[in-house]
């Protein structure tokens, strides 16, 4: 299973960061190791002091494909979850400044915390028009709705797969609106879908 994650996907969120607008989806990977277990609380890792959270709708793979067209490519999910994709961003903002590949910033263990998942019927919802926001010690922090992404999730799946087979249980990590922060230890996180709290653990 691989993690495959959509950078600078809502235009406010390049802004915040200073990142141009992508002319086309920008991509990465975490190792299947970046999940983090369910029940356990995100550990801030030792090699960051500016650890962020990006809440994230997260698709699931359910078929095989390569080279999928983007009409055809809502074939190819029928889950959602919400996500937080943990960023070490001191650690990015050297990777970059250096021209080094992220990883360490970004495919670290723990760094990907993914709730259940559940149908497109089940929420009665187009893929294009999900609601999401994240609560940080009762506050909201980040909302977004997936028809604010600069590449749908179609396009998103016909991109990837140019490069990458896409399998069964594979990830992808769309993208973060506005609003991304520092976590701090005894944070209590909590993933809202479409209004209904789905996710929460703490930060140690
Ligand atoms: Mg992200």
């Amino acid at each position: 299973m691989k993690i495959i994650c959509i950078g600078r996907n809502y235009a406010k969120h390049a802004e915040e960061l200073n990142n141009p607008i992508p002319q086309e989806p920008v991509v990465f990977l975490k190792p299947d190791t970046a999940i983090l277990l369910k029940k356990h609380p995100f550990f801030i890792p030792e090699h960051s002091n500016d650890v962020h959270y990006e809440i994230e709708v997260v698709v699931k793979i359910n078929r095989l494909g390569k080279h999928i067209e983007p009409r055809f490519a809502h074939k190819y999910y029928n889950e959602i979850a919400l996500g937080i994709d943990f960023t070490a961003r001191d650690v990015q903002e050297d990777c970059k400044k250096n021209g080094l590949p992220w990883e360490k910033a970004k495919a670290f263990d723990g760094s990907a915390a993914v709730s259940n998942f559940f149908s497109l019927e089940s929420l009665k919802k187009n893929i294009n028009n999900i609601d999401f926001y994240l609560d940080i010690n009762g506050k909201k922090v980040q909302e977004g709705n997936t028809k604010q992404m600069l590449f749908s999730v179609d396009e998103l799946i016909s991109h990837v797969s140019k490069y990458f087979t896409l399998k069964t249980g594979d990830l992808i990590f769309t993208g973060t609106p506005a609003g991304v922060g520092p976590v701090q230890r005894e944070d209590l996180l909590e993933l809202y879908l479409e209004g209904k709290r789905i996710f929460y653990f703490n930060v140690k």
